[in-house]
């Protein structure tokens, strides 16, 4: 039987810092009607349009996603995004006092707890998964994503290698189901490998780290506390490649739309990801209805 569109029971609010910039912002969840999609609106700035979480109104390529319409910007989505493609949560407007979205413990965790607390509702428009129609392939034979037609759902496999910069190597694989995403993936936490730590501290980003909401890697493949550099206790013992499950995935919903695709992925970050995203996004903007979200109105 074909579900209905998904959004949240009540508002709901929920303030913490980001993880990059470290300011205190305030999230507001508000449910939407069916058709409406995702949207962030930037309440600090008057007069700002709702931003589409939509591959189209990504800016830049870095490492970060970031969103942007006219001057309103927003960063460091990726992990609500996964909580609401792991919940399949199709319509929402996040009003947001700030730039970045807070960390929460540095999973998709505090968002997947925030939308159960607020209750989920199914809604009458029916939800249509996109299938792929053909096989895509991107990347090289360093990182690639191969993603192929699977209509009943979305099935993801990771492959986490860091070649020389650590000696880490992890598996996953994993079919999206609510259940399935709250058991397996969506309280793993983000991380970074301990020699790329300079670099953030270079560009002033990791503000919001606390020893808790992430952790490093060393050469060696151990675990590491990110401020006073003690072993540091996982959540599971393949927390990264979870991590990485849960990064894509927060990625892929930038098409806007529930997928029906197997994807198979070797070391790929937020930038491939994004690519894929971005030609499936293609295929989307062909088809005709019903898979193209409306514009909310303001
Ligand atoms: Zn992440």
């Amino acid at each position: 039987m074909q579900r209905g569109q998904r959004t949240i029971r009540r508002e709901i609010e929920y303030r913490g810092r980001g993880l990059f910039l470290g300011e205190e912002v305030s999230l507001k969840l508000r449910p939407q009607p069916g058709n409406t999609g995702i949207h962030f609106l930037r309440v600090d700035m008057p007069g700002s349009l709702p931003i589409p979480a939509h591959v189209g109104f990504l800016r830049g390529q870095t490492r970060r996603i970031l969103l942007g319409r006219g001057e309103a910007e927003v960063e460091g989505i990726e992990h609500l995004m996964a909580a609401l493609s792991g919940l399949s949560i199709d319509n929402l407007l996040i009003e947001i006092t700030g730039r970045e979205v807070p960390a929460g413990d540095g999973s998709a965790w505090v968002f997947t707890q925030l939308i159960r607390e607020a209750g989920i509702v199914d809604q009458e428009i029916p939800r249509h998964l996109f299938s792929l129609s053909r096989p895509m392939i991107i990347g090289d034979d360093e990182a690639h994503l191969v993603a192929l037609p699977h209509p009943k759902g979305m099935e993801l496999s990771y492959r986490l290698d860091f070649g020389s910069s650590s000696s880490l190597k992890q598996s996953y694989s994993f079919s999206l189901t609510e259940e399935t995403f709250l058991q397996e993936i969506a309280q793993a936490r983000t991380f970074s490998l301990a020699s790329a730590v300079e670099e953030f501290v270079r560009h002033g980003w990791g503000k919001g780290v606390t020893e808790e909401n992430c952790f490093l890697i060393e050469k060696d493949g151990t675990p590491l506390t990110p401020l006073q550099k003690r072993p540091a206790p996982l959540r599971f013992p393949d927390e990264p490649v979870r991590h990485k499950v849960l990064d894509l995935l927060g990625d892929l919903y930038l098409t806007g739309v529930g997928l029906g695709a197997r994807v198979f992925a070797t070391r790929s970050g937020h930038s491939l990801n994004i690519l894929l995203a971005q030609k499936i996004s293609r295929l989307i903007e062909a088809q005709p209805l019903p898979h193209r979200k409306v514009d909310i109105k303001v």
